[in-house]
């Protein structure tokens, strides 16, 4: 318990996060929350349900001062992403989050702090907990597991809810009212490849340095794709010298763009020279084209061996080429109604060169679901162009921007009253629980909003007081309003 977080105002949003610090809670292991939860309903006799996954809903009758008799969802995830920094040495499924305060913020000793969302489930705690506010029906629901696919979200039985207007508590800026958000899927591409024995000089050659990142939220920043740059470093070589490629490997995740990608290749002992002069030159091109963005691109080729190797045959090697400079990759359309936020994007973030096999992975993301699929089949189309086939996850949901509904015009209405300013609407090029809703409910009307946290999901994550304490007033005011 940390006292000085308790006497933070609003006191019942601060001391019930703190209660969430003091019990560990990465995903998968949100059981003691749960417990937490069914045992606040039970205090206070509040009715409630907890499904097999460890979804929690507790449900609050209206105040008798409501305007509306329609119940209104309110949703928080009840995981974190556990992360640390090396000295932090901490097991998160057994040790509490260690918590300060530092001038606005609250901080940890190096490892995340779970505001994402343990701030939006304390803030709808302290709502159910207050007998003096005026509020419609609430359904509060607190799902598990978000963090690695939004399991929860996904197996809930949306009968529990009788809402048609929600709002999520896991945005994390303050002035922001996020009415859109993508829906995804990885598409998982394989092409055979034959092989056959090569003697000669094994060169390597390694790109690195790039910034990589989120491949939604962060598609937008110019950034470089290691596994696209090293696929026309290869297309160069191969229009000036003969090569056989034994190995590519690029990247480590489906949703990062990739930040490294190697290869290696076996030549006639001549040429070594030759790709000094194309690495030097492609660098130079890669330099300039992301100029002002990757300032440390470095790709280096360095002679191994003399050995014999088992190579790509010449014509799976123009296969697997012309494949990776084919497929989708990048930021492509932008939301009509916000021309600063994508629609639509593919990240290349995984590629393996195996013995028989080359294997890639395509992150899709759009938010409108028929571009979506207009995507994923295009990428399909292209692995079975080349002699290979393709699978695509069942992914996620996206949830399409609206430009006005009746909530959204309630938040606004009541930003306006807390904060005498309007309040921007906007969408993320990512994937929320929002998504998964918009398709269990029909005609739901939802929104999604929270305090300035940052630095998600890193060991730096912090959490503004002065933000709770506004967008805490700003979600009473809606509650008296809707
Ligand atoms: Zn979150």
């Amino acid at each position: 318990m940390n006292n000085e977080v308790r006497m933070l105002k609003p006191e019942d949003v601060f001391s019930f996060f703190d209660d969430l610090c003091g019990m560990p809670h990465p995903s998968g292991h949100t059981d003691k929350i749960a417990d937490y939860l069914v045992k606040f309903a039970e205090d206070r006799a509040l009715d409630y349900k907890r499904d097999e996954r460890g979804n929690v809903i507790i449900y609050k009758c209206s105040s008798e001062n409501s305007r509306s008799t329609e119940p209104l969802i309110l949703q928080a995830h009840i995981d974190m992403v556990p992360n640390s920094a090396d000295y932090a040495n901490i097991d998160f499924t057994k040790e509490p989050i260690r918590i300060f305060t530092d001038d606005d913020f609250i901080r940890t000793y190096g490892t995340t702090l779970g505001a994402d969302d343990g701030i939006g489930v304390a803030m709808i705690l302290a709502v159910l907990n207050d007998k003096t506010l005026s509020h419609p029906p609430i359904e509060a629901l607190f799902t598990t597991d978000e963090e690695v696919g939004m399991l929860g979200a996904a197996a809930l039985d949306a009968s529990f809810l009788n809402g048609k207007r929600m709002i999520n508590l896991d945005h994390e800026s303050e002035n922001l009212l996020v009415c859109g958000c993508t829906g995804g899927s990885d598409v998982h591409c394989s092409l055979p490849v034959k092989r056959e024995e090569r003697t000669g000089i094994i060169v390597n050659i390694s790109l690195s340095g790039l910034i990589g990142g989120h491949s939604g939220l962060e598609i937008d920043k110019g950034r470089a794709n290691a596994n696209i740059l090293m696929t026309r470093l290869l297309l160069a070589l191969h229009k000036e010298i003969d090569f056989g490629l034994v190995s590519m490997r690029g990247g480590t995740k489906e949703t990062a763009i990739p930040a490294e990608c190697e290869v290696r290749i076996s030549v006639y002992p001549t040429v070594f020279g030759i790709i000094e002069n194309i690495v030097k030159s492609c660098t130079d091109t890669f330099k300039n084209e992301f100029s002002g963005v990757e300032e440390n691109i470095n790709i280096t080729a360095s002679e191994g061996e003399f050995e014999t190797s088992d190579v790509l045959e010449s014509s799976s090697l123009d296969s697997v080429l012309k494949v990776l400079a084919a497929v989708p990759n990048g930021a492509f359309e932008f939301i009509p109604e916000l021309p600063d936020v994508v629609q639509t994007s593919s990240n290349l973030g995984v590629l393996r060169l195996a013995k028989n096999n080359l294997f890639f992975t395509c992150c899709v993301r759009s938010s409108v679901p028929s571009v979506l699929d207009w995507y994923c089949r295009k990428i399909e189309i292209i692995a079975e162009g080349f002699g290979g086939s393709s699978y695509k996850d069942s992914g996620y949901p996206g949830w399409m921007f609206r430009k006005d509904s009746p909530l959204q015009r309630s938040v606004k209405e009541a930003y306006h009253s807390v904060y005498g300013k309007e309040m921007k609407v906007s969408a993320v090029h990512a994937g929320l629980e929002c998504g998964v809703f918009s398709e269990k409910i029909k005609d739901l009307d939802v929104v999604s909003l929270g305090p300035d946290v940052f630095s998600v999901h890193t060991p730096f994550e912090h959490l503004s007081i002065s933000s709770v304490e506004r967008t805490y007033a700003l979600l009473k005011a809606i509650l008296e309003t809707v």
